[in-house]
Order: structure tokens, then C-alpha cells, then sequence
């Protein structure tokens, strides 16, 4: 059983009072805290520069009216922010989310977790993450290009290309990031890499789209690789159904693995014969194309779909793609009694505390999403050094960089999370992801 130390007590107590209402964030700062209070008891310069204790706070956060006028010429009115949490390592970088639930603490919680993911990454990016409670769903497509443009229209006094560099997340793809680049594009009269996730036509990268999913993958290929098994053969269960499910699915597919679920968030479908190639190009067209809802899957292949989540179905592997805290305690348990002994998560912090906390005491192979999901960001960051150098890299090159840097990734997490004869993925990664920013933060002085 995991036991909270008094420093860890006293070190979350204070980050809850300064922070009020802000359950995911405490959630998050708790996750990354009990790793790294432990390491740092024998190195006093981290504990006397307070390193831990300014990492938890942002640099900055905006948040913003974002007014934009809907089809019958009603005038509607959103929240935008943008969370600019740590710099030290290279310009703040991460995604855009537009969903209902997006909140401070959403934000709060998904850029302190970057800054961990991007340092992971070996490349120079600091943490950042925005958004707005704007649903997407449900709006036409000029509705959603007055409310990008919109959003744009603020979001451009706090980004830059050697300032902050946002990219896509839930609720925000290729048609978003085009009509966000193009206002960016009017009102600064500049063209430069100030998003990722573009078209290939104005400036995007080969395979950012594929990169979180495939990344996922390579990843959990290489902790089942390390402990000398496969991807062959194993039964993999798998959440969500866009832009990161999609790709984690293929990459399944082609390792010889079988999928067995996707969802959205009106239940799953369980197919036992597998979600092949053809099945999941039918899934990118129900979902992302004429954006449906997930029985039309069901129905068409003659399977079953449930309400709720998958957590039930037995399988050998977890691959959470959706979004926040949605495997609990008790569904960990469930994937845990019917034999599931990996986990790789694609979504950010989709595993509850106490879910956490179950995969580790049953010793399974445990990556979590900072490390898991880290692909993403890390051909954002190359598409920032092409848009830099004005080229385009091959796709094999890029195929070959995400593969590389997801097994230095695992490396990595295995050197710090080495425990006796197993890795504490989720340790290693933690400790991993601090040390770079720890150090720069040092060099600094008190700033
Ligand atoms: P998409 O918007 O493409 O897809 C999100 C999927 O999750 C949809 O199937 C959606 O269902 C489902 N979903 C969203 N919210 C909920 C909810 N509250 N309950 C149940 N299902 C839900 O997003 P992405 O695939 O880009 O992102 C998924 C996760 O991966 C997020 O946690 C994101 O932060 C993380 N991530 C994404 C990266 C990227 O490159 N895109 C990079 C790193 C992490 P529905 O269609 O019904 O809305």
C-alpha cells in the first residue's frame, strides 16, 4: 500500500491551499510529488532553491472573453485561457482544448504535466496548455471558424514562435488549428511556426497527426520488450475514439496485437473479431469526418456496444485514449482480476490516484501518460525545427525520429525507475522529466 510521507503531507497541504478548487491540478502536482520528494532527500540544493515548489506554480495564466456570433445571429459568449507554466528549457509548448469541461484546473493540471512530457523529450520545450469551455460539437463549420478566430484574436498578444508555441488536444484537429494559423496569419502579417499541428500546405509535419497513438505504442512495445515479451498476440482494450485511439489502434493492429474496444463519450463497442485497417478507416470517417456517434459502429459490423466505459473486458493490455481520471479504483481492479498486465496511457492523466496506486502495487508494467503520450509533443517539436529552417523532413526520417526518441524515452524512465529487478515507470519518468528543468532552473538563480 502506497503511504504518504509527512513531507509530502505538508507539501501538497500548502499546494491545496494556495490553489482552491482546483481538483485536477492537486491531483497531478500529488502524482509527480511523491516521486520526486523522495529523490530529492539527499540532494539539498534542489530542497534550498525551492525547485519543486516553483514548479508547481505557473509563470502566468491568461484567461480571456472570447464573444463570436452563432448561426441565427445570437451572440454567444466563451472563456479562453492559456497556462504558461514553465519556460525554462525552451519556449512554453503544448496543446489547445476546446471541451465544456475545460476549467483553470484542467489547464493548470495538463501544463505542469507537460513540462515533465517535454523535457522527456530531449528537446528544447518549456510546459504550457489552453483552451476554452467552447463545445465543438454540434456547430457548424462557420460557427467554429468565427470562434477560432475569435479566440485567435486575443490568444496572439501571448504566443510567438520563440515564445509559445500551442498545438491541438480534445476538441481541437487540423480544421481548428487552419482556421486559428490563418487569423494569426492576418493580424500579425507574419508566417511563421507559431502553431503545430498544421496542414502539410502551410508548414505542418509528416505524421504529427499519427504521433500520440503510434508513440503510445512504441512505448508500451518497449516496457513489454524490456521484460521479454510482445506486442504478438496480446488482447488490447482501448478507449476513446479520435485523433490518439485512432493511430494507437493502427499501430496495435500492425504489431500483431488485436483490438478489442473504442468509445466515445456515449459508451463502447466491443469487437472480439478485432478492429482491423478497414474497421478503423470506416472509425476516422463515422468520427472525424461526419463526426457521428459510436453505435453507428456497432451496427454496422454486428457487434456489441455498451454505455460506459471498457474497463470490464478482459484483455491483456490498457490503452486509456480518451481524457482525465477515466479509469477508477475499482475499474484498475477490474483490469487487474481479468489479467491485463500493462497499461500504456495515451490520454493525459487518464488513471485516478487511487487506480495508480493499484497498477503499482500489482507490479505490472505501468507507463504513464508524461512518458506514453510524449510522441506527440515530440513531432510538434520537430515540426518547429523544420518551420525554423524552412524544410520538410521525409516521412521515413520522422517515422524513425518518433521510434527513436519513444526508446530513449523508455530508457530513460528505466534508468531512474529501476527498483531491484523491476522499473518503476512511473518514478523513472517523474524523476527523468525533472532533473533537466531542476538543472536549468538552478543555472537561473532566483527568477
Ligand atoms: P479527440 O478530441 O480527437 O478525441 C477525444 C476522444 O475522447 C473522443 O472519442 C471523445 O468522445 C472522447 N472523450 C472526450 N472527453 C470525454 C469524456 N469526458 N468522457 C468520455 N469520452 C470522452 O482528442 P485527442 O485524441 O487528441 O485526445 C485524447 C487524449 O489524449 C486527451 O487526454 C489529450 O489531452 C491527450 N493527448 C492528445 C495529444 C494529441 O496529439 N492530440 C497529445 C498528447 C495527449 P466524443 O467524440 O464523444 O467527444
Amino acid at each position: 500500500m502506497s503511504v504518504r510521507s509527512d513531507s509530502l503531507e505538508r507539501f501538497i497541504t500548502g499546494v491545496k491551499k494556495r490553489n482552491p478548487g482546483e481538483p485536477e491540478f492537486h491531483q497531478a502536482v500529488e502524482e509527480v510529488a511523491a516521486s520526486i520528494i523522495p529523490y530529492i532527500q539527499d540532494k539539498p540544493i534542489y530542497q534550498e532553491m525551492q525547485i519543486l515548489e516553483r514548479m508547481a506554480e505557473p509563470d502566468r495564466a491568461v484567461t480571456f472573453r472570447v464573444c463570436w456570433e452563432d448561426d441565427n445571429g445570437n451572440i454567444r459568449v466563451n472563456r479562453g485561457y492559456r497556462v504558461q507554466f514553465n519556460n525554462s528549457i525552451g519556449p512554453y509548448k503544448g496543446g489547445i482544448r476546446f471541451h465544456p469541461t475545460v476549467t483553470l484546473s484542467v489547464l493548470k493540471f495538463l501544463g505542469f504535466e507537460q513540462t515533465f512530457k517535454n523535457s522527456l523529450t530531449g528537446l528544447p520545450m518549456g510546459g504550457g496548455k489552453g483552451g476554452s469551455d467552447f463545445n465543438p460539437k454540434g456547430k457548424s463549420n462557420n460557427e467554429v471558424m468565427r470562434f477560432c478566430q475569435s479566440f485567435m484574436t486575443e490568444l496572439n498578444r501571448h504566443i510567438g514562435e520563440n515564445t509559445d508555441v500551442p498545438a491541438g488536444d480534445i476538441g481541437v484537429g487540423a480544421r481548428e488549428i487552419g482556421y486559428m494559423f490563418g487569423q494569426y496569419k492576418r493580424l500579425t502579417n507574419e508566417f511563421v511556426g507559431v502553431l503545430t499541428g498544421k496542414g502539410l500546405e502551410f508548414g505542418g509535419s509528416l505524421i504529427r497527426t499519427e504521433a500520440t497513438g503510434y508513440g503510445t505504442i512504441y512505448m508500451l512495445d518497449n516496457m513489454l520488450q524490456h521484460a521479454g515479451n510482445g506486442m504478438e498476440g496480446k488482447n488490447i482494450v482501448i478507449s476513446g475514439s479520435g485523433n490518439v485511439a485512432t493511430y494507437a489502434a493502427e499501430k496495435c493492429h500492425q504489431l500483431g496485437a488485436k483490438v478489442l474496444t473504442m468509445s466515445d463519450s456515449s459508451g463502447f463497442i466491443h469487437d472480439p473479431a478485432g478492429i482491423d485497417e478497414e474497421k478503423l478507416a470506416y472509425m476516422v470517417d463515422l468520427k472525424q469526418v461526419r463526426r457521428g456517434r459510436i453505435k453507428e459502429y456497432a451496427d454496422k459490423f454486428g457487434c456489441e456496444f455498451h454505455e460506459g466505459r471498457p474497463w470490464n473486458v478482459p484483455c491483456d493490455v490498457a490503452v486509456p485514449c480518451a481524457t482525465q481520471n477515466e479509469i477508477s479504483g475499482d475499474e484498475a481492479a477490474a483490469l487487474l482480476k481479468n489479467g491485463c498486465m500493462a497499461v500504456s496511457e495515451g490520454a493525459n492523466m487518464p488513471t485516478e490516484l487511487t487506480g495508480i496506486n493499484a497498477f503499482q502495487d500489482a507490479g505490472i508494467l505501468y507507463a504513464p501518460s508524461k512518458a506514453a503520450n510524449a510522441g506527440g509533443v515530440a513531432v510538434s517539436g520537430l515540426e518547429m525545427s523544420q518551420n525554423s529552417a524552412r524544410i520538410s523532413w521525409k516521412e521515413d526520417e520522422l517515422q524513425d525520429l518518433l521510434k527513436g526518441i519513444m526508446k530513449d524515452i523508455h530508457d530513460n524512465c528505466a534508468e531512474y525507475g529501476q527498483k531491484g529487478d523491476k522499473v518503476d515507470y512511473l518514478a523513472g519518468a517523474n524523476i527523468a522529466g525533472f532533473v533537466k528543468v531542476a538543472d536549468a532552473m538552478l543555472a537561473y538563480g532566483v527568477v
